[in-house]
């Protein structure tokens, strides 16, 4: 592949964990339970893609999916500040795409290849959460064969996508804590069979002592499994 991008997180560990940062032309996957820090991650990286390619951005504005309204411009302000960027010109890089029901959410990343074609520079397509709505719409056994087949379809556009525009795409899927689920390969307790051929990057988040988050790379095809220390902050996600 040529011509790889890569996207800071902010954290230098985090961002060696997966290999130099989130990568353009990849699905990355964040997985976790409730305040493990997914929509955080979200947020820094919606501002650190704008930043110059010396400061680990990609001069590149941003595409945020977000399904549950987690989206918070007060948060971006703070990151932009401590990045030393505009907040409002960061801010008007950000294309939020509010989805409310999974057909939408499918609908607004159909719709991200116009965007691109109008000359606006996309190097990122953030989707926060991508299976809430899947889950809250298809439940009961009979309806899995359909959510796996609209699902497919949904992550099929956004591998399309950062192939073709030379793209990162970050989803966050949450996660219960499950302890009995997490022996072994997480992967496999959650879902696997949906996401774990589509992303090429699958991180699992968790809480750890003293607000600190731990970050662990699992099933990467070419980096060694290994894990990461990072702590949220007003400034964003650090080391
Ligand atoms: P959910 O599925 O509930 O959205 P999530 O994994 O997306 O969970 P986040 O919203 O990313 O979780 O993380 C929330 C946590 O981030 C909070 O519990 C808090 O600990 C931490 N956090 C948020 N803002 C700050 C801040 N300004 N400074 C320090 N920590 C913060």
């Amino acid at each position: 592949r040529k011509d790889v991008g890569r996207i800071t997180t902010g954290s230098s560990g985090f961002d060696e964990l997966i290999g130099g940062g989130i990568e353009t032309q990849s699905l990355t996957e964040v997985f976790g339970e409730f305040g493990s820090g997914k929509s955080q991650i979200s947020h820094e990286l919606a501002v650190t893609v704008q930043l110059p390619e010396d400061k680990g951005g990609l001069d590149g504005e941003c595409v945020f999916i977000d399904t549950e309204n987690t989206f918070r411009p007060e948060r971006i302000e703070q990151i932009a500040n401590a990045f030393d960027l505009d907040p409002e010109e960061t801010l008007q890089k950000i294309h939020i795409a509010r989805a409310f029901n999974s057909s939408h959410q499918i609908l607004m990343a159909d719709k991200i290849n116009e965007l691109i074609q109008s000359g606006v520079n996309i190097k990122l397509v953030i989707v926060d959460s991508l299976m809430a709505h899947f889950r809250a719409e298809y439940v009961g056994r009979e309806s899995l064969a359909v959510r796996q087949q609209k699902l497919n379809q949904h992550l099929h556009v956004l591998q399309t996508i950062a192939n073709t525009y030379n793209v990162a795409v970050f989803i966050t899927n949450q996660v219960q804590a499950r302890p009995d689920a997490f022996f072994g390969s997480p992967t496999k307790a959650i879902g696997g069979h949906v996401l774990g051929h589509a992303s090429t990057y699958r991180v699992w988040l968790k809480k750890g002592l003293a607000g600190k988050r731990i970050a662990r790379l699992v099933d990467s095809p070419h980096l060694p499994e290994g894990e990461c220390v990072f702590k949220i902050t007003n400034d964003g996600i650090i080391d």
